[in-house]
Parts: C-alpha cells; structure tokens; sequence
C-alpha cells in the first residue's frame, strides 16, 4: 500500500524532514538561514510557553537572552534592563576596571524606582548650570549636597520653581542663593521600602524624595515622574539577595586578576572570558585561577565552534560555553583568519558534546532575526547573546544623531581598529600584546533607533514563544529534548527558498 494512504483517520505517516543530527551529518557548515524548521502539534497558546533556560550550570533565567559585552552594546543601563526582563547583561571591558566594576555595582545596587546615581551639583554650582543640564537631561529637579556628589551630605534641591523666574542675569547666581534649603525639604530615611517612599510623595505633593542615611548624606533620590512609570517585572533575572542579576567581560591577561577581583567585590555573578579563539593555554590557566580563587563565581568560557575546544574548556571547569567565530554582523575573522564556522553547525556540534557535561551553551553572534534565536535555541543552546540586535536602543551607550534624516546609534565590533583606539582590552581579545602589525577583525558602523528595550525585548520574548508554538513546543526544555529525540524535523533551504522570503514591497499610490 502506498504510505500517503491515511484511512479513518488513523494510520502511518511517512517521515518527513530530516533530524537535527542528520542535518549535519552531511557535512556543509550551516548558518540560521540554510534551514527551517518543521511545524508541530500545537494544543497550548503562545503566552504559556515557558522560556526558562540555563545561563550557566547554576544561573537560570527566565528569558534566554544576553546582551553583547561590547561598548556599544552593555553597561550598567542595559544590564539592568536586560535583567528586569529576565535576561542578562555582560558588561564590557573596553574600560578601566575601576570603570568597568562601577558598573556592575550600579546593577547589583539597582532598585526599582530609587535613582542611586542622579546628576548632583554642590551650592557653588550656577543657576546656569542647571538650566544646561535642563537642556541636556530635560529635567530640573537637582539634589545640591555639599561635595556636588552622592554620599556627600544634602544642603538643597535646585528644582523648576526655584529657577522658573530667574532669567539671563541670575545665570551667575550660586545655587546657595537659589536652591529649597534643606530644612524646608521632605526627606526619607535609607532602607525605607518603595511604597513608603510613595506614600511620602503623595502627602508631600513634592516632585523629588531625597533619600538620605544617619549621616543626613544622599544615597538616592525618588521621583514623583518615575513611580507613575513603575511596574512589576515578574520575569527579572534577581540573586538570592534580591539583587538584579549582572556579568561582565574579561581577558585572560596578568593584569586582568586585579580586574577580576574588582568586579568580584562589585558582585558580579558570571564572569565571561572574552577570546575570539577560546581553546588556549591562556583561557585555561585563567580558569583554574578562577575556580581556586572564587569557587562559586560562574565562568563562561569561549569562544568555541568545536567539540574538541569545547572538551579542554569544559576539563577545565567552564560553567557555561560561549560560542561562534566569525558569525557576528561585525565581524572579519572568517575573512581575515581563515577560521570559524558558520553558527548553526557551530551550536549544534558544541552543545551536542557539551550537554553530557551539564555545561550550557550561549550561542553567540549572527542573530539578525527573532526567527534566529529560535533556531538557535532549536540547535541545542541555552540561551542567546546579541550585539546588532540590541545596539540603538536608549539603554545601549552612546548618543543617537542624525545621518539623512534617520536616527542612528554607533555600534563597532571589538575588534575593529575603531575600538582598539578607546583602549588596550579589546586589542587584548584579538591580538598578542607584541603584535607590531594590528590585524582588525571588526568592522566600525551604525544601527538605526530601535527604542526601548522594555519594548523590543517583550517583542523577542512573544517572538519565541509564537515560533516555539508553532513548533509544538511548550517550553525550551521540552525544544530541546524534541530536537535530541530527533522527533524536532528540519529541512535545509535552497538558494532559492531563501530569496522567497526576502520580500519586496510596492508602495501603493494613496
Ligand atoms: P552580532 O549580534 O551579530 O552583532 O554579533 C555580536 C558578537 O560578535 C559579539 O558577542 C562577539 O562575540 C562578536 N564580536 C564582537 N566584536 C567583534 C569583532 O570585532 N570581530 C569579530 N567578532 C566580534
């Protein structure tokens, strides 16, 4: 019998699609847009699909997505909007490490609706002054303490009333002269909870909450604007004290122990070490140093495309596996090195060896797409790290301006002769510190606005579980556990198939 003949309702069904295992069998190095996924059963809706995954052996997340540690992409901002969403941020290293651990300090110490670093100014700053930062902050609500800094203690808050009626002439004018002095301000003692804190404002009518500790020193300010904005973020990435969960980047050299020992003391929970060709003798050694020193620090290790660079990390006691080379949207290396691996035979191959360890894998670079992270995570990784996606948004660093009308934000491969000028780190993660000749392996550009992440990231969120979905798949365990079964079915697209779906539009005249 023919067996397309399905009788009754009930029969055999050929196979169809190939397993993931036989998809790589073959031998092509695939990226995410050589093949598609085959639909599923589906008997749940979207918003039911759970996306919890390992970050590393001991770190989940609720969200499985990481944002890039370069310097246009993660400091403290987006790393602390990447955690309320249920992901994580890497700090980058393109910094000092005095630099670098504030940052970090900055996450772990972020409270929801407490600002902990507020422009301040001192009673010697001018009316002047504040009218610039009006400009340049666009608001005017200014803690004055005595130092112009945080934890110095509080004399007065410059606000919109005190200067609205000043005009030119007053620029010249101390603050002391215009300032609410500090015995006429409402103030909240340090440790009061954010619904105290929102009790006060609320009977005070005033815009700004000082908060000051015994010492009558400012440790943080509340505003009136920010609680109407507040709201819960159930899925934030949180330690066991409560604090947002945070990372950050490090190279392999001498000098970064002392970095290392900083963001330890900030709190840093998963520390990545940052190597565009992880399996070195310098990756390893820096493990062993890790592991002896600070035994529960999570270390992810990488970068890897292959088993065998997985093994040497994964003997030395890497808690998670970071991987791609030369898949980035900024990146040269294939190119220039002649090294890597197209990024889904790379997944596939380096979470394949790594699962029987327990070990996660990041998959790392190339994510154009919300389609991308879920073949990723369809590939066996854990969890997903994005430079170019995230980049342009109001949490990455940088300024936006303005080139032909469209709104753009800077973003640059680490390893781009760009970056290496701010400073020695990156130079470390693709060059030998006697390299003569610098040999780039990123490339410098811009990324247009993407707004906020706490819109674009509930986007890839709803994204995931739509394809999981769609996929039959009602939560990343269950993807992953399909895809090994070889129940999960690919099948590889031509060139053609591709360009199908690169689809053009007319404008229509109105
Ligand atoms: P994207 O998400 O495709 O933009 O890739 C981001 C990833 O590219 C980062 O997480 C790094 O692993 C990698 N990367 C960053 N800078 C460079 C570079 O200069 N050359 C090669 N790869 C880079």
């Amino acid at each position: 019998m023919a067996d397309y003949l399905i009788s009754g309702g009930t029969g055999y069904v050929p196979e169809d699609g190939l397993s993931a295992q036989q998809l790589f069998s073959i031998g092509d190095g695939l990226t995410y847009n050589d093949f598609l996924i085959l639909p599923g059963f589906i008997d749940f809706t979207s918003d039911e699909v759970d996306l919890t995954s390992a970050l590393t052996r001991k770190i989940t997340l609720k969200t499985p997505l990481i944002s890039s540690p370069m310097d246009t992409v993660t400091e403290s901002a987006m790393a602390i909007a990447m955690a309320l969403m249920g992901g994580i941020g890497i700090i980058h290293h393109n910094c000092t490490p005095e630099f670098q651990a504030n940052e970090v300090r900055k996450v772990k110490r972020f409270e929801q609706g407490f600002i902990t670093d507020p422009v301040v100014m001192s009673p010697r700053h001018t009316v002047g002054d504040v009218f610039e930062a009006k400009v340049r902050h666009g608001f005017s609500g200014i803690p004055v303490t005595e130092t112009g800094k945080m934890g110095s203690k509080l004399v007065g808050i410059v606000t919109s009333r005190d200067i609205d009626f000043l005009s030119e002439k007053d620029h010249d004018r101390p603050l002391e002269e215009a300032m609410t002095k500090r015995e006429e301000l409402v103030v909240a003692p340090a440790g009061v909870t954010l619904k105290e804190a929102n009790d006060i404002l609320q009977r005070s009518k005033k815009g700004k909450l000082p908060i000051v500790n015994d010492n009558d020193e400012l440790v943080a300010i509340i505003a009136r604007t920010d609680l109407k904005k507040n709201r819960d973020y159930p899925l934030a990435s949180k330690d066991s004290r409560k604090q947002l969960l945070c990372g950050a980047a490090i190279g392999t050299r001498e000098d970064d122990k002392y970095r290392l020992d900083l963001l330890v003391q900030a709190g840093v929970d998963v520390v990545v070490l940052d190597s565009s060709q992880g399996n070195s003798v310098y990756q390893i050694n820096m493990i062993n140093y890790i592991k002896q020193k600070y035994p529960d620090l999570q270390v992810a290790g990488g970068n890897v495309v292959t088993a065998a660079q997985a093994k040497n990390l994964i003997d030395a006691g890497v808690d998670a596996l970071r991987v791609g080379m030369g898949c980035g949207s900024i990146c040269i290396t294939q190119e220039v090195m002649a090294c890597g691996r197209p990024q889904g035979t790379s997944v596939y191959k380096v979470a394949e060896y790594a699962r029987r360890f327990g070990v996660p894998v990041i998959a790392d670079g190339g994510i154009q797409t919300v389609g991308h992270v879920v073949k990723a995570l369809s590939l066996g990784a854990s969890t997903v790290m994005m430079g170019s996606l995230l980049a342009a948004t109001t949490e990455a660093p940088g300024e936006y301006f303005f080139s032909d009308g469209v709104r753009l934000k800077k973003y640059r491969g680490m390893g781009s002769l760009d970056a290496m000028e701010k400073s020695t780190s990156s130079q470390k993660r693709y060059f030998s510190e006697g390299d003569k000749v610098k040999v780039a392996q990123g490339v410098s550009g811009s990324v247009q606005d993407k707004g906020s992440i706490h819109k674009f990231v509930p986007y890839l969120i709803a994204g995931i579980q739509h394809g999981c979905q769609d996929i039959g798949a009602k939560s990343l365990s269950v993807l992953r556990s399909m895809m090994y079964s070889g129940e999960l079915k690919f099948e590889k697209r031509t060139m053609s198939a591709q360009k199908c779906t690169q689809k053009c539009f007319f404008p229509t005249k109105p």
